[in-house]
């Protein structure tokens, strides 16, 4: 049946077309970049217009990553820096300040696993966790507070994990990503009154390299690794780095102005 009358419209098309560029300027380092989330916040950042600072190891395993911004049209450079050892972090952030003038977002993503039952763990695998996850963010955001406070303006964000709550076999490993939550609950009630917002993510499992290897650690295959996990999971898959990055940019762009002392779990819905 015909509509008694006509609906009409007035349409505004904008003729320059709309940039959406929520990090132009902003000057981003990201630690453990190399791969995995890492490197998929990165790409996010540098695709939102970010200046990206890809920190691994060393800058050869630094480098692929920021040779991909690059070619996407992005901006990015390649930094070798062991996190977890304070002389490479004060030069690394150095660098930055220095060739950028500034640094607004810092991403304490490096981080590693080695999991054992605690009468099997040696103390050298609680210390290598424990400074590799924590320690390391104590030193980057002990090094970046300086360039943050000074601008009045800076975003932090660490990566936590689901284990925080607890996870056999990896005493070391949910120790240090719930030292990571207390760190980062801290920092903003010390940070906030410069105008720097620190937050934690909390991933549960994600198909990177690190899962890979606990895949292979208990004998299976990554795939049916990743199947079994899922069963526990509602929305019953892993997640993907990419989905991690989405909160992470979230988190480190001014649409979270109000957002500070936080930990967001991005877990699939599981509990
Ligand atoms: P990956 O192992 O894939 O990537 C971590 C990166 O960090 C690697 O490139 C690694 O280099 C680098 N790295 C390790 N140690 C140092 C160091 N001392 N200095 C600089 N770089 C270093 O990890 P994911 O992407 O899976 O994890 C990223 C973060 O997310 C970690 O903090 C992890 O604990 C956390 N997370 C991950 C989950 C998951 O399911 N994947 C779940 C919950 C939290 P290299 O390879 O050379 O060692």
């Amino acid at each position: 049946m015909a509509p008694d009358r006509e609906t009409t419209e007035t349409a505004f098309v904008g003729q320059k077309g709309i940039t959406v560029s929520r990090f132009a300027d902003r000057v981003a380092v990201v630690t453990g970049a190399a791969q995995g989330i890492g490197a998929a916040a990165a790409r996010s950042l540098a695709a939102d217009g970010a200046t990206v600072a890809v920190v691994d190891l060393t800058e050869d395993r630094a480098r692929p990553v920021a040779e991909e911004i690059a070619a996407a049209g992005g901006s990015a450079v390649a930094i070798g820096c062991d996190v977890a050892v304070e002389d490479d972090v004060t030069a690394m952030t150095a660098h930055v300040v220095d060739r950028f003038g500034r640094l607004d977002i810092l991403i304490n993503n490096a981080g590693i696993t080695r999991d054992n039952l605690l009468f099997k763990m040696p103390a050298a695998e609680w210390d290598a966790v424990i400074t590799t996850n924590l320690t390391s963010m104590f030193l980057c955001c002990h090094a970046a507070q300086g360039p943050m406070v000074a601008a009045g303006y800076g975003r932090i964000v660490n990566l936590s994990s689901r284990s925080a709550l607890g996870a056999r076999g990896q005493v070391n490993y949910a120790a240090a990503k719930a030292g990571v939550q207390g760190l980062t609950a801290t920092l903003a009630i010390e940070l906030g009154p410069f105008g720097v917002t620190v937050n934690a993510v909390a991933p549960g499992y994600i198909d990177t390299a690190m899962t890979a290897a606990t895949a292979r650690r208990v004998g299976l295959e990554a795939a049916e690794h990743q199947r079994r996990a899922a069963e526990q999971i509602p929305l019953r898959r892993v997640g993907r780095p990419a989905e991690v990055a989405e909160v992470i940019a979230f988190l480190a762009s001014d649409a979270a102005s109000y957002v500070s002392g936080q930990t967001i779990y991005v877990n699939g819905g599981a509990r």
